[in-house]
């Protein structure tokens, strides 16, 4: 049984790793307990945006490496602590039989070894789908340069598998992670899509790593540009398929020469994500959410920043509109583009009904027209002025449970 102060170094030791919420998974129960399936699992939410309803866990801080930024370097002085495969199978269905957590998210730093580790951890999940018969979501960190047999036979147990990148670019990674390269990131998780894809083609019943990878990018450590950033997001989405890429704002917790003294802060992380969600649901390229040398800006979102880089797109007419017109209008989200979509064939809609299809008048009006009416300011300055006081309102007010469009897209993250 792990004991509390091991438990408290391993538990505190993960909580950087941000890679770790769930979309659910495949898995059904097959006579034990949890099911990654039905209900995929709960998230709760940090104030600072953490995900925190799984145990997460590292297997050992004890690291073998010395990626400046991290806590569990092998040259600090820090309290060390490690558990083993049979601790923490037993400790995760203890906590799940108790309803203190639906899944398990096991990292580990590297412990003597890549391949080393990478046993520990498969040895891990492997105890807890065939001894304790545990079906529930896991996620597993994948151990970079750790063998491809090691790696994918943990694949076959796991619901979900990170390799974090860390950092944007080979030239930071060797100079604040010179034990690590890009590629030593990447090839893993290349070779691990292309197995997904032929047990997906092949054998279509057996799962294999069933909610895919995702990988994390600390943001600020170094001097990559959102525009770098993004531009390297969507080569993971697109390339390498990956399910989710976590932004992590980089926070200062050991003194380094080579490391920045501040914060990188909250507001670049939360406009990264924003970009992330342009990439993924609505068709934005990298290119056009930043230029390559640039970050982000931080008054505006980066939808009302491509809105106002682009005017000659607008203002649209709602009741013609396409799909992909309308998904590019401040303010309107994915669910409301649809429902317009649906009302151009039988009605003229007018800013009332918008209102009711929840998309968010105060960005929007600036964008659209509906039946020829246009309610938005008249000149560039004044839209961007207006749309940071707006901006500015949204974040900084308690949310009214009544005003539905501005409450969904604070907890959906659309537009
Ligand atoms: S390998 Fe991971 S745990 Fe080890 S020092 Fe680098 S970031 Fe930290």
């Amino acid at each position: 049984m792990i004991d509390a102060k091991r438990l408290q170094i391993l538990t505190e030791a993960a909580r950087f790793d941000v890679s770790c919420s769930s979309s659910g998974s495949a898995r059904k129960n097959a006579g034990g307990m949890g099911n990654g399936y039905a209900a995929g699992l709960c998230h709760s939410f940090t104030p600072d945006g953490r995900c925190v309803s799984l145990l997460k866990i590292l297997m050992s801080n004890d690291c073998v490496f010395a990626c400046k930024y991290c806590m569990n370097r092998c040259d600090l002085d820090v309290p060390r602590a490690s558990a083993t495969p049979e601790e923490i199978a037993e400790l995760t269905t203890d906590f799940y039989k108790r309803n203190y957590i639906e899944g398990l998210f096991l990292s580990s730093a590297i412990v003597k070894s890549p391949n080393y580790t990478m046993e520990l951890l498969l040895r891990t999940v492997k105890l807890l789908r065939q001894t304790y018969r545990f079906f529930g979501y896991i996620h597993v960190k994948g151990i970079p340069y750790a063998d491809d047999g090691l790696v994918e036979e943990a694949a076959r147990y796991a619901d979900r598998m990170s390799f974090n990148i860390e950092l944007p670019s080979e030239k930071s990674l060797k100079l604040l992670a010179p034990q690590k390269s890009k590629e030593g990131l990447l090839v893993p998780m290349r070779t691990l899509e292309k197995k997904r894809e032929i047990f997906r083609e092949e054998r279509p019943k057996e799962l294999f790593l069933p909610a895919g990878q995702t990988t994390q990018l600390i943001v600020g450590a170094t001097p990559e540009t959102d525009g770098a950033i993004v531009r390297l997001s969507e080569r993971l989405y697109r390339g390498a398929k990956l399910k989710r890429v976590y932004y992590s704002s980089y926070l200062p917790m050991v003194h380094d020469s080579l490391l920045p003294d501040r914060p990188a802060g909250q507001l670049r992380e939360h406009r990264l994500y924003q970009a992330d969600w342009l990439l993924r649901f609505y068709g934005f390229t990298a290119d056009e959410i930043a230029p390559e040398g640039e970050n982000l800006p931080l008054d505006i979102d980066p939808k009302c920043a491509w809105a106002l880089r682009n005017l000659q797109y607008f203002p649209v007419e709602v009741n013609r509109a396409p799909l992909e017109l309308l998904l590019r209008v401040p303010g309107v989200g994915g669910r409301s583009a649809d429902k317009i979509l649906k009302a151009q064939r039988y009605t003229r809609l007018t800013f009332d009904d918008l209102k009711k299809m929840r998309v968010v008048l105060k960005r929007a009006r600036h964008f659209l027209t509906a039946d020829g009416k246009y309610y938005g300011a008249k000149d560039l300055q004044t839209v961007r002025g207006l749309l940071a006081v707006a901006e500015q309102s949204g974040t900084c007010e308690q949310l009214s449970l009544f005003d539905h469009a501005t409450a969904y897209s604070a907890l959906t993250g659309e537009f």
